[in-house]
């Protein structure tokens, strides 16, 4: 490393090679041990760490300073590395073959005892973690994930670049645009009354880019979304976001792979397989029961309605005559006691299956189950020769409603197949998603946003359920990595979505007139992506949850416990801003206050 006023050597790099040089070194004192005399210290910095030995007899006045330091005090070390004594290596450290044998040492800042301890095999409550994030991104884990995030995010800016992408920024304090999620609204103190929203994404902006002879744009976007936490998400979280012109969806999915390459080598120094695989929504619904297969294992779902066309089981054939499915998945050889295979009854219920039928293949070929009965031989026959399976194989089937068995069997497939690791990734793109999908109410909402082209204008107009749209996802190891589509670029098709979409001719010139305008000036073809790059690094690095990503996230009710937001403001504030708190409001946190003196 260059030399700096502090240090000429990182610890984390000393190796064999090094005995003998006479080193300074700068950082933080993670363990302190006192052997007789001897003081031992791991000193740590971004690097790693390396031992430092303290001697009485070679450096009695650092060693006496060396008896006064305390975890996580910063310190500066000079001192010369030798190789560490035969039998008192440490294989669990890079540095672990060799010490620094001090001869001064400097204490360059104290530290208070801290709120727990840094090393990884305390388990510390999230809350406090986030409280003190600045304590816990000293850790080794959190050190290797902002380095794996810079990794991933430098990838990416050198796909970009070397693919001729200009770096874009586009503003936060905008107007509230349709793209699903609830908005952030920021008051205006110099427009009292009104409000910007803070962008769900950059969407509409690089669709203006592209009508603005950007033929290529990128960015490294922070979006927001003021949505109810399900699992694992941010209400902020930031996004590759990426557009071209005269592009179609193979360009879009081109320029993925490059970019999913480069990171994933990168990150985890793999070369991955090319072409990734495609599935259609459709197809991958039929055989995972999911829009975002996990494509590492197989136990695919496989349909049995041929099987069981003309069964006299009630059960099945009640579904099939509603239109609705019989299928299952071969769970593999597998020993399960009669109370578990009744477990995964309860499960599929839970579900929201009506029931699920278990079947054992024995090992004469024959199937064992209560349900048994009602087969017929030739369907048992059909049924053990449709899944392929062998004596020992556990068989799940569920008939219901088509969706119900897609959602069910997909779900139970990742329950008894997915792998709990990272080690091998599974890339994938799911095309040709549906335009819409329908609310809970029956109402017809976009299944990507409303500026995504359908395939056939004609289609969605006619059958808005079963129209085809150019949106297509990224989907690595069973999750989402993100999203996009060919946009629409004429003004017509685009007002003729909001119109399917129940938004007025009115509404929509009130609401996005200004979009529609633009769109009238010339418009490329055009069709981009976001890849949501929390995501990604999460699951190159074995994180199940992408707060471990994100250097300062937010719990999941939306607050960051360690500078207190969301907070309450002054009065004068509000008032500047032309905004009342309601008087229940007020209220509730008079009763909070109340509370907390109580207690
Ligand atoms: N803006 C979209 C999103 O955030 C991505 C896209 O269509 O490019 O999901």
């Amino acid at each position: 490393m260059a030399s700096t006023e502090y240090r000429d050597t990182h610890a984390g790099g000393l190796r064999r090679e090094d005995a003998g040089t006479v080193v300074r070194l700068a950082g933080w004192a993670e363990r302190i041990r006192d052997q007789g005399g001897v003081v031992f210290v791991d000193l740590r910095d971004a690097s790693g760490i390396v031992q430092v030995v303290f001697r009485p007899d070679v450096a009695p006045e650092a060693t006496d300073a060396a008896h006064e330091l305390k975890r996580e005090y910063c310190v500066r070390v000079e001192g010369t590395v030798q190789e560490r004594p035969e039998g008192t290596a440490n294989p669990e450290l890079a540095t672990g073959r060799v010490e620094v044998e001090a001869r001064t040492v400097e204490v360059l800042s104290t530290a208070d005892t801290l709120p727990f301890h840094l090393d990884e095999r305390t388990e510390v409550e999230e809350g406090r973690r986030l409280k003190y994030r600045y304590l816990d991104l000293r850790r080794p884990r959190m050190t290797a994930n902002l380095l794996a995030r810079s990794q991933a995010v430098g990838a990416m800016r050198r796909v970009m670049e070397e693919r001729g992408f200009l770096e874009v920024e586009t503003p936060t304090l905008i107007a509230s645009t349709p793209e699903g999620a609830r908005d952030f609204l920021v008051p205006s103190r110099l427009r009292p009354g009104q409000f910007y929203a803070l962008p769900q994404s950059p969407q509409l902006f690089k669709q203006l880019l592209m009508i603005g002879g950007v033929e290529r744009y990128y960015q490294i976007a922070r979006c927001y979304r003021d949505e109810d936490f399900r699992a694992d998400r941010q209400v902020e979280f930031t996004q590759l976001d990426f557009e071209g012109a005269f592009w179609g969806q193979d360009d879009v999915l081109a320029t993925l792979e490059e970019i999913s390459v480069a990171v994933t080598k990168a990150v985890r120094g793999i070369d991955l397989p090319r072409p990734f695989p495609r599935l259609t929504y459709a197809e991958a619904l039929a055989r995972y029961g999911t829009d975002k297969p996990d494509i590492r294992f197989g136990m695919e779902i496989v349909d049995l309605g041929g099987v069981f066309a003309a069964t006299e089981f009630q059960a099945f054939a009640t579904a099939l005559a509603a239109g609705g499915a019989v299928r299952g998945i071969n769970a593999g050889a597998r020993q399960m006691a009669r109370s578990a295979l009744d477990g995964l009854v309860a499960r599929a219920r839970e579900l929201g299956a009506g029931g699920l039928v278990w079947l054992v293949v024995e090992a004469d070929g024959s199937l064992r189950s209560p349900t048994t009965k009602y087969l017929s031989e030739a369907e048992q026959t059909d049924l053990v020769a449709a899944f392929g399976a062998s004596p020992g194989d556990v068989l799940l089937l569920v008939a219901d409603r088509t969706d119900k068995v897609a959602a069910v069997l997909g779900q139970l497939r990742l329950e008894l197949g997915q792998p709990s690791g990272h080690e091998e990734l599974a890339y994938l793109f799911v095309t040709d998603f549906p335009v819409f999908e329908r609310t809970e109410g029956g109402d017809l909402v976009p299944l990507h946003h409303p500026f995504t082209s359908p395939v056939s204008v004609e289609a969605m107009r006619t059958d808005p359920d079963n129209a085809i749209s150019k949106a297509y996802d990224l989907v690595l190891n069973g999750s989402e990595l993100g999203s996009g589509s060919v946009r629409i670029h004429d003004p017509v098709v685009q007002a003729a979505v909001f119109e399917i979409l129940g938004i007025s001719p009115e509404a929509a010139a009130r609401r996005f007139g200004w979009f529609l305008e633009a769109l009238r000036y010339g418009t490329p073809p055009h069709a981009g992506f976001a890849i949501g790059i929390d995501r990604m690094v999460a699951i190159l690095q074995g994180e199940r949850n992408i707060r471990e990503v994100i250097p300062f996230p937010k719990t999941q009710t939306g607050a960051d416990p360690l500078t207190g937001s969301p907070s309450r403001v002054e009065d004068y504030q509000l008032s500047d801003l032309g905004i009342d708190i309601r008087p229940e409001v007020r209220q509730a946190w008079a009763e909070e206050a109340g509370e907390e003196t109580a207690t």
